[in-house]
């Protein structure tokens, strides 16, 4: 573990010529493919294996590779945007144990938020500089009839 973090640690510093030659042949075909179509969706599934599964040198590899095709691709300006993720609902009747936040529709602190509270909420996003909002929730029955709701609004 300790090689790779001082290792990979140094990737952005390096080009696809300087490790290309230390990488397993298996890994330098894949990524040398997908540098020269700028799609990865070239690669078979046993070579996707490959990639999917590398370390040490071929880690490197992978790792310069892809900030070469980023770099490529879509240059080296970062953009972004102001966003609020709204969850109109904590309910859940799945329970699928993947997160935290659902709750059951009669624990104490689960909530179903009106359409007047989405639209505040949303306001209050767009005062503070947000251009989207992201309107999630989990997987309550309430939700058809609030989805019905919001069709007719
Ligand atoms: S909210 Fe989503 S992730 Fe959480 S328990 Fe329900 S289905 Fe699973």
């Amino acid at each position: 573990m300790a090689w790779q973090v001082a290792e990979l640690e140094k990737f952005p510093a390096l080009t696809w010529d300087e490790i290309a030659p230390q990488a397993s042949v298996a890994v330098r075909t894949a990524l040398e493919r997908v540098l020269e179509t700028q799609d990865g969706a070239c690669l078979r599934d046993e070579q996707r294996y490959v990639l999917a599964n590398c370390d040490h040198a071929d880690l490197l590899a992978l790792l310069v590779a892809a900030d070469t095709l980023r770099r490529d691709l879509v240059g080296n300006i970062v953009t972004y945007v102001v966003n609020r993720n709204i969850n109109f609902t904590n309910i859940c009747f799945v329970g699928c144990k993947f997160c935290a936040f659902s709750r059951g529709p009669r624990e104490a602190d689960s909530y179903f938020h009106s359409l007047e509270d989405m639209g505040r909420k949303s306001r209050e996003a767009w005062e503070l500089g947000a251009t989207e909002v992201c309107i999630q929730g989990c997987t309550s029955t309430r939700f058809l009839r609030w989805k019905s709701c919001m069709a007719w609004n």
